[in-house]
């Protein structure tokens, strides 16, 4: 079977691929509203100019029309998920991982960071990471691997020596939740692991979509800054 390092190599190629063909579909769909005489979707153009409109009707259709299909889309994924059940593995009580150190998140958290504050009520620091390799071994020697050194590891104190957590019927949303997201590693043996590998594809499709959208709208309206 594949191992942890493998997939994920295999998953960042993937993104590649799929991210080349979004923004080709992406650039086709401007392209289709382009008037006549415009010139590139980035360019200056004057208040009021045909160029400016149509920059003014990207913008519109990325989020009346291409955005809202993707949010669409992606709460589809998220209730299929509903066919899927947790295990009791324990492996994400047992090892959450943040780019964030504690201190980092408490300051998040201050900030009025909703994730920041339930991710801090839920996990603590692991003392070292030697501590987080005996949990998942795969998935330290994987970052290991890719040189990812900018990942801390947390543990939730109420997890017991069976994999039961003590407080099940009070854990939080954050618990109830997980996994939000098929782009969220998961251990091979999770219950939602089906489901991530099924969604995977359309998962990062749309997550492509909406990055290249995003760079889109951030240099059109840069422009309108400028004007
Ligand atoms: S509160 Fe319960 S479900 Fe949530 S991480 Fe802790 S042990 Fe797991
Ligand atoms: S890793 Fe998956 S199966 Fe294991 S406890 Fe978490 S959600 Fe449940």
């Amino acid at each position: 079977m594949e191992d942890l390092a493998a997939s994920v190599k295999n998953l960042r190629k993937k993104y590649r691929e799929i991210f080349k063909i979004s923004a080709e579909e992406i650039q086709k769909r401007i392209d289709e509203i382009k008037p006549d005489g415009a010139g590139d979707i980035f360019d200056n153009y004057p208040a009021n100019s045909p160029g400016m409109l149509w920059q003014k009707s990207v913008l519109k259709m990325f989020d009346e029309d291409i955005c809202r299909e993707i949010f669409r889309k992606w709460n589809e994924i998220l209730a299929y998920r509903k066919e899927f059940s947790c295990i009791g593995c324990g492996t994400c009580c047992r090892l959450a991982c943040s780019e964030f150190s504690s201190d980092e998140l408490k300051i998040k958290a201050q900030h009025g960071d909703n994730f920041a504050n339930q991710f801090l009520s839920v996990f603590i620091p692991y003392n070292s990471k030697e501590e987080a390799r005996e949990i998942y071994p795969e998935y330290i020697e994987m970052l290991e691997k890719n040189k990812e050194d900018k990942v801390y590891f947390y543990h939730c104190p109420k997890i017991n020596d069976c994999c039961r957590c003590t407080d099940y019927n009070n854990r939080p949303q954050i618990c109830r939740d997980f996994p939000d997201n098929p782009l969220t590693l998961l251990p091979e043996s999770c219950g939602f692991a089906p489901w991530k590998r099924e969604v995977e594809p359309i998962a990062l499709m749309l997550h492509s979509m909406l990055e290249i959208i995003e760079y889109y709208k951030e240099h059109i309206n840069a422009n309108f800054d400028r004007t």
